[in-house]
């Protein structure tokens, strides 16, 4: 009997103070509705679910028959799994963490390092950086989420320092006349003086950045008592990322960053060196096995303004959401391809008309999340059909492939990340 390829894991959960509370969080329901046993408590905030072999977070193998308990075990037995081409490049290991985040409160603003940089900080700093890897990521929204990605247009950031005196005074006069010059100029003259102008925010006083965001909270809340909108400097949102994180320079971030609501299926892809902050809502979230994030504001933990300075990439663009492939051989199937290597997102969206539905083999081992609907699930490996409902996740080795039967009428929602080299 050949070794079988397809079973179900249990996820860890990661209860950190960001994440939305109780059964308010996606990750919550999810873990509610696939395991009866689960109980959720309304005063703690489900953060994050791991669904990988992560050492911080490796997924318990829910089946009696395998004798590994966890995921990162039963890999590290049975490397072919892996797919030929991902066991070599990525050493034997699953080369992504597949994650479903539900965010309250902002995360930090940050970036994460290409391969050469992390290399560098984790030689210079272990402490900070704890491996040498890269770390893309991508979130794919599950409910309306809110972000912030990249830079915006040259043109929005100079009619915010008009508008926002306070944010105009930390960066300071000849910082801002630059940038407003480069308007018409090449692209390296812009990042030049995009540069400029974000280190002087960044490197601001500390008092002096309590001082000007005193003085914005206040000229905003008193507009917005008087009835008024300030909406074109994103008065509301200002008022609660400084209640999040009172006198935080992050909170200025707002008028550099673009900001993205996310409708659910849209996601935003995260390249090296692009500064990025998640603000709310629920995702899904895929990365490249890697801790390795600079961070620079929003956050009570370690910060390195001078390396964010450095490496971020000073170029403006409007168009950040990730746009996801339609697949030619599956009409139900959706692929989000980012320009890395280490994974591969799907969206399968299979209306409830249809009864049976079959999971494409790759050469790749693959975790799928079943976001909505109910399946039976069988492949060639596998003795007994595994029944999954919502927030159940499957493990499929390399090269298998799975059919699902579908229990009407509920449409099928899932997603997939795999390693497609
Ligand atoms: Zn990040």
């Amino acid at each position: 009997m050949a070794v079988q390829q397809v079973f179900p894991l249990s996820c860890v959960v990661q209860h950190y103070a960001w994440g939305k509370m109780g059964s308010n969080s996606e990750v919550a329901r999810l873990l509610a509705s696939s395991d009866p046993q689960a109980r959720i408590s309304e005063d703690k905030p489900y953060a994050e679910l791991w669904m990988g072999s992560h050492p911080r977070g490796d997924a318990k193998i829910l089946d009696n028959c395998i004798s590994q308990k966890t995921l990162g075990q039963w890999i590290a037995k049975n490397q072919d799994c892996l797919g030929s081409k991902v066991k070599d490049t990525f050493n034997g290991k699953l080369p992504f963490l597949f994650k479903v985040l539900s965010v309250e409160t902002a995360l930090s603003i940050q970036a994460h390092p290409n391969k050469e940089l992390a290399e560098k900080l984790h030689l210079q700093a272990p402490q900070h950086y704890p491996d040498a890897n890269h770390k893309p990521e991508m979130a794919i929204a599950l409910t309306s989420f809110q972000g912030l990605c990249g830079f915006r247009p040259i043109e929005e950031i100079v009619t915010f320092l008009t508008k926002v005196p306070e944010f105009r005074f930390l960066i300071g006069d000849n910082a801002a006349t630059q940038l407003k010059k480069s308007m018409n100029s090449d692209s390296q003259s812009v990042a030049s003086a995009l540069q400029s102008c974000f280190s002087h925010l960044m490197k601001s006083e500390k008092k002096v950045v309590v001082e000007q965001l005193n003085l914005l909270v206040k000229r905003i809340s008193q507009q917005v008592a008087a009835g008024n909108n300030m909406e074109d400097i994103y008065g509301e949102l200002l008022l609660q990322l400084h209640q999040q994180y009172p006198g935080d320079i992050g909170c200025f971030a707002i008028y550099f960053l673009n900001l993205l609501a996310l409708k659910p299926g849209e996601a935003m892809f995260l390249e090296a060196n692009v500064p990025h902050a998640y603000l709310k809502g629920d995702c899904v979230e895929c990365m490249a096995c890697s801790d390795n994030t600079v961070r620079a504001g929003l956050t009570p933990k370690f910060i390195d303004v001078p390396t964010l300075c450095e490496m971020l990439s000073y170029i403006p663009s409007k168009d950040r959401l990730f746009l996801p492939t339609r697949s030619l051989e599956d009409p139900y199937l959706s692929i989000y391809d980012p320009p890395v290597p280490d994974f591969t997102v799907m969206r399968m969206e299979v209306p409830g008309s249809i009864t049976e539905y079959k999971v494409l083999a790759v050469d790749s081992a693959s975790i799928v999340l079943v976001v909505q609907g109910r399946v039976t699930a069988s492949s060639p490996t596998v003795q007994t059909p595994i029944p999954l409902q919502r927030g159940g996740v499957l493990f499929i080795g390399a090269n298998e492939s799975v059919s699902l039967k579908l229990a009407a009428p509920d449409d099928l929602l899932m997603f997939r990340a795999c390693c497609l080299l």
